[in-house]
Order: structure tokens, then C-alpha cells, then sequence
């Protein structure tokens, strides 16, 4: 598929469960989102015949992401079910990483390669801080676990925030000298409850980029890594893995979005941000047939907008990344 930008769609991100065990303090309030009902959510079964759909229309990239998406009941199944669709090409997961000891052997045998994990910071106080109450021990061995298995690329984002992690960045720069893992540095979006965080909370991939500069010497542009999206990758020389900068609040990335997002209710988002959505979970209870259900896919590709605007006074997108699939 192609949008009205010339734009090529291929890659879907899939939100599977709109629930987290941490309460990050920028995505989710401490007592949480109030979660969509059981009946509301899409049960594996649609979400595989949204896959079909989506192959038949030339997606072949996946991200399975949430809330949580590891606590979804049935990921595993769901993943080998996945896999073995034809035209699958690829499947990602975005996890905040406490269950990926216990689950990480699982998801490596059932055809995951690709892992994103979230990280802000390397210090257990201040994890359990950021995340309210959540143990980075657990995060670390998951890490850990995930690179004996094999799983690569593995990206660590981290959303950069003024006066929390600025003073470690360099301590994450460093951990891809040691480790091949790959660092993201996001900025911060005001999006889910991020407004919470002081209003001097942002700071700029720019700021973080000089420095690591000033202290371990200058940053080389590395050759993109696998499903790299909207990030800009760099190294530091003799580094087994990259640093990466994701610049959320331009909109430099824009020109090559490729993607559309399933939240966990059966909703198709043309864009993270922007409130425009395309109900799909109505139309596959309501008996729609795959031409229907093209269609709506068509519907939500002609709905992407060119570009956001977040730096400029954000539309209100209606939900936090929770809700959507960050
Ligand atoms: N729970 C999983 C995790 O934390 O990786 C997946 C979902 S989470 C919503 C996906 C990503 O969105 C995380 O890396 C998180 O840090 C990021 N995120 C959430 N709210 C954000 C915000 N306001 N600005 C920037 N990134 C945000
Ligand atoms: Fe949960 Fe991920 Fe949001 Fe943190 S960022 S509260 S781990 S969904």
C-alpha cells in the first residue's frame, strides 16, 4: 500500500494488551489507565485474521508492543501462530523487559529475533522511581538472558529526561562498548502523562549527542541497524553495539513513516499522533468479509497525515502510548 504521500506501508505495530505492570511515570498514572473490558479487546483470533488482512495488502513487518505485551495471555501461541503465516518477514517486540527471563527462551523458539527494551536508567533506585516500584534486576537478567539467547538486534530506548538520566547517558553510551546493544535516546512526547513531569523534564536528542561527545570522543555514523525506523545511529569507535537518537518532537522522520498501529481494542491508527481512527474491531463483529476489511485498511492509510505536530501544539491524540502501542 501506498499513501497519498507516496509513502510505502508495510510495517503494522500491534498493541496486545493495553495493561503494564510498571507505572512509568511519563506513560501511565500511578494507579493506572482505566483498561479497556475483556469484551473490548481482540480476542488472538482477530488479531490474526487483522494479520491476514494486512499481509494480503503487502505489510510483512510486525511489532508487537502494548502496555505490556508479555503479559498478554496466549503471546507465545499468538507469535508461532504469527510466524507461520506466509509473508511474514519479520516480528518485533517492544517489552519493558521484566519477563524476559522467564519468557525470553519462548519468544526466541517461537520466531522472535528483534527486541526492543525499555530502559531509562541504570541505577535500581532510580528505576524503581521512573517506573514506580519496578525492580531493575529484573530488567538487567532479562537483558542478559536475551543476549545468551541470540535475539539481535537488541535496542534499549531510553527516553531522555533533564535532572533523571542526563547524568548517565554517558554510563548508556558506554554500555555499547562492552555489550551489542544497540542505545535509543528518545525525547520526551507529551503524550500520556507526561505533562506530570516537571516542564523542564525535555531535553533534546542534541544535548545528549554533545555529551558523549565531550566525554568519550566523537560519534561516527553506523551503517543502519535492522528495523532501525526513525532513529539516526552513530558508534563509538572499537563499540560492539550503536547509540541512536530518536528526535520524536521534529518531524524529520516523517517522510518515511511506514507504519499503521493496532491498539488492543481493534482500532487502526494511521499515526501515534493524531486522533483519527479506524474502527476494526466493530467490523469484524459485525461479520465484515476481507474486502470489507481492505477497505478499512485502505480507509486508515488514507488518513495519514504527512507529518505530526508535536513541537507545535500537538492535536489531543485521545490516548497515552499505552493505549495506542508505543
Ligand atoms: N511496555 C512496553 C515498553 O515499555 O517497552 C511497550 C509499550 S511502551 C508505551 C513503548 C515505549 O513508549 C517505551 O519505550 C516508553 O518509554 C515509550 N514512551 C511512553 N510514553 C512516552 C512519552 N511520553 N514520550 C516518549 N516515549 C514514551
Ligand atoms: Fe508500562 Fe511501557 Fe508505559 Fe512503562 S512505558 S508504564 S512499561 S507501557
Amino acid at each position: 500500500m501506498e499513501d497519498r504521500f507516496g509513502r510505502r506501508i508495510d510495517y503494522l505495530r500491534i498493541s496486545l494488551t493495553d495493561r503494564c505492570n510498571l507505572r512509568c511515570l511519563y506513560c501511565m498514572p500511578s494507579e493506572g489507565i482505566i483498561t479497556k473490558p475483556r469484551e473490548d479487546i481482540l480476542r488472538i483470533e482477530e488479531i490474526l485474521k487483522v494479520a491476514d488482512i494486512a499481509l494480503q495488502l503487502g505489510i510483512n513487518k510486525f511489532r508487537l508492543t502494548g502496555g505490556e505485551p508479555l503479559l498478554r495471555k496466549g503471546v507465545i501461541p499468538f507469535i508461532k501462530a504469527l510466524a507461520l503465516k506466509p509473508g511474514v518477514q519479520d516480528i518485533a517486540v517492544t517489552t519493558n523487559g521484566t519477563l524476559l527471563k522467564k519468557l525470553g527462551k519462548q519468544l526466541f523458539d517461537a520466531g522472535v529475533r528483534r527486541l526492543n527494551v525499555s530502559l531509562d536508567t541504570l541505577d535500581d533506585e532510580k528505576y524503581r522511581q521512573i517506573t514506580r516500584g519496578g525492580k531493575l534486576k529484573q530488567v538487567w537478567d532479562g537483558l542478559q538472558e536475551a543476549l545468551r539467547l541470540g535475539f539481535r538486534p537488541i535496542k534499549i530506548n531510553t527516553v531522555a529526561l533533564r535532572g533523571f538520566n542526563d547524568s548517565e547517558v554517558v554510563d548508556f553510551a558506554r554500555l555499547t562498548l562492552e555489550y551489542p546493544l544497540h542505545i535509543r535516546f528518545i525525547e520526551l512526547m507529551p503524550i500520556g502523562t507526561s505533562w506530570m513531569m516537571a516542564d523542564n523534564s525535555f531535553i533534546s536528542c542534541e544535548e545528549i549527542r554533545d555529551m558523549i561527545e565531550q566525554k568519550l570522543g566523537e560519534l561516527q555514523p553506523f551503517p543502519k541497524v535492522k528495523g532501525s525506523g526513525p532513529a539516526e545511529y552513530y558508534s563509538l569507535s572499537g563499540a560492539l553495539g550503536s547509540i541512536g537518537f530518536i528526535h520524536a518532537m521534529s518531524n524529520h522522520f516523517c517522510a518515511s513513516c511506514n507504519r499503521l498501529r493496532l491498539t488492543a481494542d481493534g482500532k487502526l491508527r494511521p499515526c501515534l499522533h493524531d486522533q483519527h481512527e479506524v474502527n476494526l474491531l466493530d467490523a469484524l463483529r459485525s461479520g465484515a468479509g476481507d474486502e470489507d476489511l481492505k477497505q478499512l485498511f485502505l480507509k486508515a492509510v488514507a488518513l495519514k497525515p504527512a507529518n505530526h505536530h508535536l513541537a507545535t501544539g500537538a492535536p489531543e491524540t485521545g490516548r497515552g502510548m499505552c493505549q495506542i502501542g508505543g
